[in-house]
């Protein structure tokens, strides 16, 4: 069901202004079994707004979580990528902040367990929470206690008074996925011991303005995060953010690090650094996400001219059943364009996508009448593996568009541009 807020979700005031237009979309994982009857598929706002007090910028319009993420599929451990990520991220935390024997490690969102069965290899106590019950509860019988839900300051208390004070706190995209900001706020404030850490990963908006990663605005997230409003919104609650590091995920992240005010670590520089940079940048101004527009406008109208020239050729299809994919799709208008949605993982195979019913088939389908077929690489992170992957399609006269963020066709005389 659709939620609409009227107010800033870090700092309540009601003061907000349009900052991106974008067409309304289908749930953009909702990929189901069965073809349904379009007339049931309901178009959600995904326009985004800043905030006129405190510059966050944020949809105001949401699908309760419930829908999105009790029945969630995703598996951390089945991304090779991810594993080794946590196993890093583990050993990092354990060495860089002294964690010893017993310690209490919470993770908000702790999917499967993967991080948290890291933690636990350092003899550290582990409690993961996550709203997705098959999981949850597959990650429990597999010795990584989780709490079915979500977490707010009542959970908070409820896990402190019987667990003890958390040394370390944890949350990977969940900050970025949360309407109840104020309550987890207020709950790690609580749940966190006086020289305990709060470690969390979100995308980065001037990243995503930089290199025009449009494709990860879907309903999941609810939240664009840069530091300076975040840095206001944690010292309300005597928080604060004292390091913050850039990583490389989903086109530009920052993992940020926060303690109680007056907590043990002295601020790094880097903090004052970046928000200097988003004032000097001017993105806490009117018109401060003209460059994504521009930049999707501008993959729209590559991508569906050179379809439009090249209509001899008779079907196009997309590569890639992902949320971001669904982004793409609609934001480029290439919705109504697609006749099949490829993809290499089998679980994806036979179904259908949000909205249009796009039914997703393996890619073989492209190695015959290569000539004649038109892939648009939606995962468009993955380009030049599935290029790679392809050649003998490309060889036979195929041709691939990678519509963002900057378009580019590889035709015939592919070799020219690998
Ligand atoms: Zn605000």
């Amino acid at each position: 069901m659709l939620k609409k807020r009227d107010s800033c979700r870090l700092c309540d005031n009601d003061q907000l202004a349009l900052a991106l237009k974008l067409k309304a979309t289908p749930i953009a994982d909702a990929f189901h079994a069965e073809k349904l009857n379009k007339k049931f598929e309901t178009l959600y706002p995904l326009d985004i707004f800043r905030c006129l007090n405190c510059g966050h910028f944020q949809h105001l319009e949401f699908i309760e979580a419930v829908e999105l993420f009790d029945e969630y599929i995703f598996r951390t451990s089945s991304s090779k990528g991810l594993v080794n990520h946590f196993k890093s991220y583990a050993k990092n935390c354990v060495e860089s902040f002294g964690l010893r024997e017993n310690n209490l490690v919470v993770e908000i969102g702790s999917n499967d367990g993967t991080l948290l069965k890291f933690f636990e290899k350092y003899k550290l106590r582990v409690i993961g929470i996550d709203p997705a019950k098959s999981i949850a509860s597959d990650a429990t019988s597999e010795g990584i206690n989780t709490i079915v839900g979500y977490f707010s300051d009542e959970l908070a208390a409820k896990i402190r008074n019987r667990y003890g004070q958390a040394s370390l706190i944890c949350a990977n995209n969940v900050f970025a996925h949360a309407d109840n900001l104020i309550s987890i706020t207020k709950g790690i404030k609580n749940l966190l011991e006086p020289s305990g850490i709060f470690i969390f990963e979100v995308s980065y908006i001037v990243d995503m303005i930089k290199n025009c990663v449009f494709d990860t605005i879907y309903h999941e997230h609810l939240s664009y995060h840069s530091i300076k409003p975040l840095k206001i919104f944690f010292s309300e609650y005597q928080l604060h953010i004292f390091n913050v590091e850039k990583i490389n995920t989903k086109g530009g992240s920052i993992r940020v690090y926060v303690q109680h005010s007056g907590g043990p670590y002295i601020e790094k520089d880097i903090v004052q650094d970046l928000i200097q940079k988003e004032e000097s940048q001017k993105l806490y101004s009117h018109n401060s996400l003209q460059n994504l527009n521009d930049g999707i406008s501008a993959s729209r109208h590559a991508t569906l001219s050179w379809l439009e020239n090249n209509c001899g050729r008779k079907t196009v299809y997309g590569f890639g059943a992902s949320p971001t994919c669904t982004t793409i799709l609609y934001q480029l208008q290439l919705e109504k364009q697609i006749t099949n949605i490829l993809d290499d993982n089998e679980d994806k195979q036979n179904l259908f996508s949000p909205g249009e019913n796009i039914e997703v088939i393996s890619p073989k389908i492209i190695q015959s009448d290569s000539n004649s077929k038109i892939v648009v690489i939606l995962a468009w992170q993955y380009a030049e593996a599935i290029i790679n992957n392809n050649i003998n399609f490309l060889k036979q006269g195929g041709v691939f568009l990678v519509p963002m963020p900057k378009f580019k066709a590889f035709g015939e005389n592919f070799e020219k541009w690998l």
